[in-house]
């Protein structure tokens, strides 16, 4: 049971006065669910402490990256050596030509890896690629999908934009949302019918290689492959999003669980170390077109800073295959006490799994697309959420997020979960609809 809130409550307001919102992210806030977000001050393997003292198991891992836990010692200590040697110098340095190639030997269809410094920037400049490499302007999106920020990509996005329930952002003009074709997912008719509107025009198909913007949402059998053969039979190009995936459900992310290839890959989170790094890599003649090689211009003043770079190769250099294996356990060992409390409670629940990326949908029917996210009991969502926050688990604070395991969750961390979650139940079983 956690006690008092008093702390992060007077942050919030001091935060809400200088920064928008309050937080520098839309889904740390806690809109779609209520109350007061928690000011964490601590991580340490599977627990965050906020600046009230209280302990929380954490089911976000920052969004992903920590796969290891927090605060691991190893990650830790390469950060450490990697900053006593100079934050960051505007020049090659050893460690970025290392990390760029543990994703090149991870992943077989990535053949030249170039480092930015988020998810956002890697879908961003992979799309300005595409469009150089092929001359072409027009991108497939799916709904429910989110690639970070970049304008085009905001339409019928997942993620924060789905949880705050806006269709696209003001400030994304015209022009740039015309080029953006938004596709049912897992719907192969619709890709199919849409490359035949469009003869000659589209660059690329831009998807989350399994959806987890909308809650954890596995493609169906031959969606990926689908795409990447109606891509290459008219002319375009595959991208894979892998920020959320890769290197997270298998060392090779999604590719290594289905083999399907894209073209081209982004890749953040788990590769940043939990440090602000990411990349956007694949086939070595489409990144040819890159400068300086080529024309497309892309550029970063930090990107594949030495700090960022030492943490991410620790991070996946420690991610072994017991690392993997744990994090396998821990998710279905989650979705399995998900599914037991909320049978005992009598709600209507889909557990759902993308890899070891679990969500639950209160819904009876299982959900392979946006409208069915929308369409589940979303408004039980709040009363399970407070009521796990309130016995110390930290979920997403979002009814269309994936719950991230880590591989530091022990015996005792799933205690806690256990025996919280029979009381979020009954939370979400007695949760009224507005
Ligand atoms: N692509 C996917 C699939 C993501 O899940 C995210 C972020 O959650 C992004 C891109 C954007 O990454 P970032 O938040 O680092 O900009």
């Amino acid at each position: 049971m956690t006690s008092g809130t008093e702390q992060s409550k007077a942050w919030f307001a001091r935060a809400k006065a200088a920064v928008p919102g309050g937080v520098n992210s839309p889904v740390r806030a806690f809109n779609s669910v209520g109350g007061t977000p928690r000011f964490m001050v601590k991580g340490q393997g599977p627990y965050l402490w906020d600046v009230d003292g209280n302990r929380y198991v954490d089911l976000v891992s920052s969004w992903g990256p920590m796969i290891l836990g927090h605060a691991h010692p190893g990650v830790v200590e390469a950060a450490r050596g990697a900053a006593t040697s100079g934050l960051s110098f505007g020049t090659p340095t050893l460690g970025e030509v290392e990390l760029a190639e543990e994703i090149i030997t991870r992943v077989a269809p990535v053949e030249r890896v170039r480092l930015v410094n988020s998810g956002t920037e890697a879908t961003m400049s992979a799309i300005r690629l595409a469009r150089g490499f092929t001359g072409r302007s027009k991108i497939i999106k799916f709904a429910g999908c989110y690639h970070g920020h970049v304008d085009a990509l905001l339409a019928e996005a997942g993620s924060g934009v789905a949880t705050l329930g806006l269709p696209t952002s003001p400030g994304v003009t015209g022009a740039q949302a015309a080029d953006t074709l938004v596709l049912p997912y897992n719907d192969l008719d619709a890709v199919r019918k849409s490359f035949v509107d469009n003869p000659d025009s589209i660059a690329a198909v831009i998807t989350e290689a399994a959806a987890g913007n909308m809650g954890a949402i596995a493609p169906d059998d031959g969606f990926n492959a689908g795409l990447r053969d109606l891509a290459h039979e008219h002319g375009a190009l595959l991208i894979m999003d892998e920020v959320m995936t890769g290197f997270r459900v298998s060392r090779s992310g999604w590719y290594g669980l289905e083999g399907v290839a894209g073209d081209l890959y982004t890749f953040g989170k788990v590769m940043s170390g939990g440090l602000p790094a990411a990349a956007f890599g694949g086939r070595a003649d489409v990144m040819a077109k890159l400068a300086p090689g080529g024309p497309v211009y892309q550029a970063g003043t930090l990107s594949g800073n030495p700090v960022a770079v030492a943490a991410g190769l620790a991070t996946l250099r420690a991610a072994d295959d017991a690392v993997y294996a744990a994090l396998d356990t821990n998710a279905k060992r989650l979705g399995g006490l998900f599914g037991a409390a909320l049978s005992e409670a009598g709600v209507a629940h889909s557990v759902q799994y993308a890899g070891n990326l679990v969500s639950v949908f209160f819904s009876e029917t299982p959900v392979r697309d946006y409208p069915g996210a929308q369409a589940a009991e979303t408004w039980r969502f709040p009363a399970f959420f407070h009521a796990l926050l309130e016995a110390g688990v930290y979920p997403p604070p979002s009814a269309f997020e994936a719950w991230f395991v880590n591989a530091a969750m022990d015996d005792e961390a799933f205690a806690v979960i256990e025996a919280a979650l029979p009381g979020a139940a009954r939370a979400a079983a007695e949760a009224v609809q507005p």
